[in-house]
């Protein structure tokens, strides 16, 4: 199923947004009603929590007194430890129990607070930032939800900036504007994105890759460590290394819209082993590649399947997003050269001009066709003029390490 992590600083706006997205079928998981939920009257978590810290937590009702907990709980570091070990893992159960319950074609929105705070973003298949002025929270809080404003300054400051919390972010929900400015935004989202990855995930479909150069994405770099973060978290001790390459890697340079990533693994079986959980992840096999086109200067003697030029290629479900994760053993000639070419790139401005020159060629030469066909085309300049700076890129890493 797909995990949405829904977040954004106090008073920003994340149950309105959460409700239109259960309006369009999403499974909303509240994480602030689950913390209430799991400490309710009769529950083992308020029990816990009255052996822990005493009697007097307890309200004359049998209730969580919220405030003593809070005298008796933030006073110290120690405390503050033993509440958490007593909330939450009762919170991630619970937790656990309603992804468990969601049907396997879910588009399941968790509205998580403390998302960034707490490191989660890289668990979700797309993180969801509502994002408003902090002056603009602080005055709906007073004016719709009866918080004062030293409380509601209080709490705000002692969460995540607004930066941390965009940098995060995959898609940034302005909610500056009125109620109904947001809206049609969240619908959109919903049906342009949401339910073709979702679908995408379920299919193991990666979105196509655009085969046209456009101006160079100031977020591309930040786009790709989002995703570096996620295969982190499916490969695990299987990758080596992780790392952003390809021209969507080179700062400035006009590119395809299509994040190319390299995770390095020790032998191919490792790659191999990687397709299941990555697919699992959001990142579904791409086609039948297996191999790189080996470089006119090293041939490949067992053939690209297994040899040295040998590559797994996955792709992002997530149509918002195109991806290319290319797996490949550590310290193979196509490992090595992806990130020499790249490191070459960033150096070399007249290089990058000339690989421009080469992009809107292919771009000419693919006008018109489509599929199979525009690929083979864009290609059929592209990798010629790659195996062409193949020695110049390898003699400038080499010249730079002696
Ligand atoms: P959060 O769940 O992020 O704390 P809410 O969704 O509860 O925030 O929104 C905070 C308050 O602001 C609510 O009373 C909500 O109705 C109101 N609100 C949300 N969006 C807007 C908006 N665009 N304009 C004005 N008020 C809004």
């Amino acid at each position: 199923m797909l995990r949405i992590g829904l977040t954004g600083g106090m008073g920003a706006g994340k149950s309105t947004v959460a409700r239109i997205l259960a309006e369009r079928g999403a499974v909303v998981i509240d994480a602030d009603a689950i913390a209430r939920e799991v400490v309710a009257p009769g529950t083992e978590g308020l029990a816990a929590l009255a052996e822990a810290f005493g009697p007097d937590i307890l309200a004359a009702d049998g209730s969580l007194d919220r405030p003593a907990l809070a005298a008796r709980a933030f006073g110290d570091d120690e405390s503050r430890a033993k509440l958490n070990s007593i909330t939450h893992p009762l919170v991630g159960k619970r937790t656990a129990e309603l992804i468990a319950a969601a049907a396997p074609d879910a588009i399941l929105v968790q509205d998580i607070p403390l998302l960034v705070e707490n490191g989660l973003a890289p668990l979700m298949n797309l993180v969801l930032v509502v994002d408003v002025e902090a002056e603009t929270r602080i005055r709906r809080l007073v004016e719709y939800r009866d918080v004062s404003e030293a409380d509601a300054r209080a709490r705000i400051s002692a969460q995540a900036s607004d930066e941390q919390r965009r940098a995060a972010a995959d898609v940034l929900l302005d909610n500056n504007g009125a109620p109904s400015d947001i809206e049609p935004v969240v619908r959109r989202l919903w049906d342009e994105r949401l339910v073709p990855f979702e679908h995408n995930l379920r299919t193991g479909t990666a979105a196509p890759a655009p085969l046209r150069p456009v101006s160079a994405d100031p977020e591309w770099a930040a786009q790709a460590q989002r995703l570096i973060a996620r295969l982190w978290v499916a490969c695990g001790q299987s990758a080596i290394r992780i790392d952003h390459i390809g021209s969507t890697a080179v700062p400035g340079l006009p590119a395809e819209d299509m994040i190319d990533l390299q995770i390095s693994v020790a032998d191919l079986a490792a790659a191999d082993g990687l397709r299941e959980v990555l697919g699992t992840a959001g990142f579904p096999v791409k086609a039948d590649i297996t191999g790189d086109n080996p470089k006119p200067t090293e041939a490949d003697p067992a053939g690209a399947d297994t040899g040295l030029w040998a590559k797994r290629l996955h792709g992002n479900a997530d149509p918002g997003r195109p991806a290319n994760v290319h797996i490949r053993v550590d310290g193979s000639p196509g490992q090595r050269f992806a990130l020499i070419f790249r490191d070459w790139l960033r150096a070399d401005a007249a290089a990058r001009d000339e690989y421009l020159e080469v992009k809107r060629e292919a771009e000419a030469k693919a006008a018109g066709l489509t599929g199979v066909d525009a690929v083979d085309a864009y290609y059929g300049v592209e990798e010629p003029w790659i195996d062409a700076v193949y020695g110049r890129a390898l003699a400038w890493s080499a010249g730079r390490s002696s």
